[in-house]
């Protein structure tokens, strides 16, 4: 039996999850699950799956449910905080730690998998954006493995022959093409980009996902943010990592040989494919995905990128460009922007605007510690949110 950790097990990852864990009863067993704020989710999820422990980021939450599960005749232990989340990725009983924390509140709890030579399956990108460097060491280190989640490395991963760690000139891969469906204003005027809500924005045409990653998807800081992830995960700089726009996400990614080969993982846009993959690596599971029907999709349709309707493409590319401190602040930039605007505090469109100025207003520094990164990451809220205050 595998022993596994669901990080962020209430949210959107967190459920699909759990729906192929439970498919598979005589293969895992979920020793905790983790959430924030979320007590009724979490609760539902004890009951369901009665794991050793839970844990509630929130500490009034961490309470309630404490309450709740006594009351209800449970017995899985409440653990709390950041200190709570960091000791169930690190359990001896867990052999896999799911990562699906959203945002840099998920780095330090990823860190700890790595550092307690987990397996580690990383749905949280920004933890690799933050930190991508002093991740990568760890999880050297400490003999961890990282097998990605986020569809389109999933399907690089798959790809890529077993020794691409050796690096990618030496296995003979020319570039990686990243797709991108575009998110709901591929095809939006910048006319109609100014006036978008959060409900549109969250409206993703092929994705159900949660908030901040949907809004992510709109302005493409999403595929942004991917670029940088799979920079550190494939050992490899951007200028071999092309975006390609393709609606219809069932192509999830693609690599090109030096042979002019090039090779793509295709199916549902369903993320419990990778999710399966992950889990059960190097063996198949069942996923509960329905077989692809390429009669159905007809057509795969593919364009280049508008670097001037999506600015955030850019900023990304610049920001791992410069390297050091430049991801980490674009990142936290990135989430203040986008909570703002879920906030109804920002404009769409604003949202690069904040990014670009919280950037251009620091300097960038090398970064050789968790502490300093911590620190960026504070320095570049604080800044993002007086560049909001501006605004507004
Ligand atoms: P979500 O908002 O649906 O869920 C986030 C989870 O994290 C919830 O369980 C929430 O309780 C928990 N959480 C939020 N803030 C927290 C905090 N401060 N401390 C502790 N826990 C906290 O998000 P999601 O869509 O499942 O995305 C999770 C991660 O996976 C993100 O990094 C996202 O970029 C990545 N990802 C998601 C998808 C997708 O299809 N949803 C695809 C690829 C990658
Ligand atoms: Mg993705």
């Amino acid at each position: 039996m595998t022993g596994l950790t669901v990080l962020g097990s209430t949210g959107s990852i967190g459920v699909s999850t759990l729906d192929v864990v439970a498919r598979h009863p005589d293969r895992y067993r979920v020793v905790a699950l983790t959430a924030n704020r979320d007590v009724q989710g979490l609760l539902q999820q004890c009951q369901r799956f009665r794991p050793q422990y839970a844990v509630m980021a929130d500490l009034a939450s961490a309470r309630e449910l404490r309450r709740q599960l006594r009351d209800g005749g449970i017995d899985t232990q409440v653990l709390e905080g950041m200190e709570g989340l960091q000791t169930v990725a690190s359990l001896e009983q867990v052999d896999q730690v799911m990562a699906a924390i959203v945002g840099a509140a998920g780095l330090l709890p990823a860190l700890a998998a790595a550092q307690a030579g987990k397996r580690i399956l990383l749905a949280n990108k920004e933890a690799l954006v933050v930190a991508g460097g002093l991740f990568m060491e760890e999880v050297a280190r400490h003999g961890a493995h990282i097998l990605p989640i986020d569809s389109e490395h999933n399907a690089v991963f798959q790809c890529l022959p077993a020794d691409f760690p050796r690096g990618l000139d030496t296995v003979g891969v020319r570039r990686i093409l990243l797709t991108a469906s575009g998110g709901p204003f591929r095809s939006a005027t910048p006319g109609q980009l100014a006036s978008v809500t959060p409900e549109q924005a969250c409206a993703h045409p092929n994705w159900q996902m949660g908030r901040k990653i949907s809004v992510d998807s709109a302005t493409m800081m999403n595929k942004g943010l991917e670029v940088i992830e799979a920079c550190w995960l494939f050992h490899t700089t951007p200028d071999r990592i092309d975006v390609v726009l393709h609606p219809q996400s069932v192509i999830h990614s693609m690599v090109e040989y030096e042979d002019g080969s090039v090779l793509a993982q295709l199916g549902n846009p369903d993320m419990r494919t990778p999710i399966a993959h992950a889990l059960a690596w190097p063996e198949r599971i069942d996923s509960g995905v329905s077989s692809l029907d390429l009669f159905q999709v007809a057509r795969l349709d593919f364009e280049a990128p508008d670097a001037q309707r999506f600015p955030c493409l850019r900023l990304a590319y610049e920001a791992i460009g410069r390297g050091d401190s430049a991801p980490a602040m674009l990142n936290a930039a990135n989430e203040m922007a986008v909570a703002a605007f879920l906030e109804g505090r920002l404009g769409f469109i604003d949202i690069p605007r904040i990014i670009g100025e919280t950037l251009s207003g620091m300097a960038v520094e090398p970064v050789s510690s968790l502490e300093q990164v911590l620190e960026v990451d504070r320095q570049a809220r604080l800044r993002a949110e007086q560049n909001i205050e501006q605004r507004v």
